[in-house]
């Protein structure tokens, strides 16, 4: 699976949420040589408004913010039931928003002024950490065999193309995770997905698989989370989610 890991990495999206003009532009720009696709908000209403309807890959989050508190994101992601990477930016060197934010989620922390060359490598090193390199393995009764592109459900090999293998083995390297269908779409079809202009073909592929492994009496289930995305769930646990 190394193209995919270096699709995912390539079509990270990272939303930048900063009030302070020059710096957000400046991120933003060397962010985008980088290869990221980056959306900004310079207002903590504008910043809650897109994590409500978009997942990211990073958020960079301000704390001093014109309307508001950058805490609040946080807050707002927990309710949320959301994952997104956090790193704080702030030049507010205080101790206390330091802890407050990694205590409400937060996943590292950087002060202002910062290296472009230093926030990036903390992007690519949450990243490593939270999507591990797809790997073989069994969940319940699917066991996927990464170097022979098979799997096996209760022993048994099931027929599977070649894009629905890649969609089973992307979600089971990331059980229980709610993923949304943009960083579906683009993990599976890359930059391809643009030109598209819908999501007929993920749900075709979402359907398909859906039934493969319901016909082969899988442990897992592919459930679809109206107006987000998709979960992968072990089935005892259905009555959890
Ligand atoms: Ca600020």
């Amino acid at each position: 699976m190394l193209i995919a890991c270096i699709e995912i990495f390539l079509y990270m999206k990272i939303l930048i949420i900063e009030d302070e003009e020059n710096l957000l532009h400046l991120t933003k720009s060397e962010l985008e040589k980088e290869g990221y696709k980056v959306d900004f908000s310079t207002t903590l209403k504008g910043a809650i408004d897109k994590i409500i309807t978009t997942s990211y890959d990073c958020i960079l989050l301000d704390i001093m913010l014109p309307d508001g508190n950058g805490l609040q994101v946080l807050k707002t992601l927990k309710n949320l039931d959301k994952d997104d990477n956090v790193i704080i930016l702030s030049a507010k060197d205080s101790i206390d928003d330091k802890i407050t934010g990694l205590d409400l989620g937060a996943d590292d922390y950087l002060a202002k002024p910062y290296h472009i060359a230093e926030l990036s490598a903390r992007i690519k090193s949450i990243n490593r950490r939270k999507n591990p390199s797809n790997k073989s393995g069994c969940f319940g009764n699917v066991c996927i065999l990464n170097t022979e592109k098979k799997v096996l459900i209760n022993n048994k090999e099931i027929s599977l193309k070649k894009k629905e293998f890649e969609i089973l083995e992307f979600f089971c390297n990331r059980i229980n995770r709610l993923i949304d269908k943009d960083k579906l779409a683009e993990f599976v079809w890359g930059e391809d997905f643009d030109s598209m202009g819908n999501y007929d073909f993920l749900y075709t592929q979402m359907k398909n698989l859906r039934k493969k492994l319901k016909d082969s009496d899988a442990s897992l289930e592919l459930k679809s989370v109206y107006g987000l995305g998709y979960k992968l769930i072990e089935k005892e646990n259905e009555s959890s989610i």
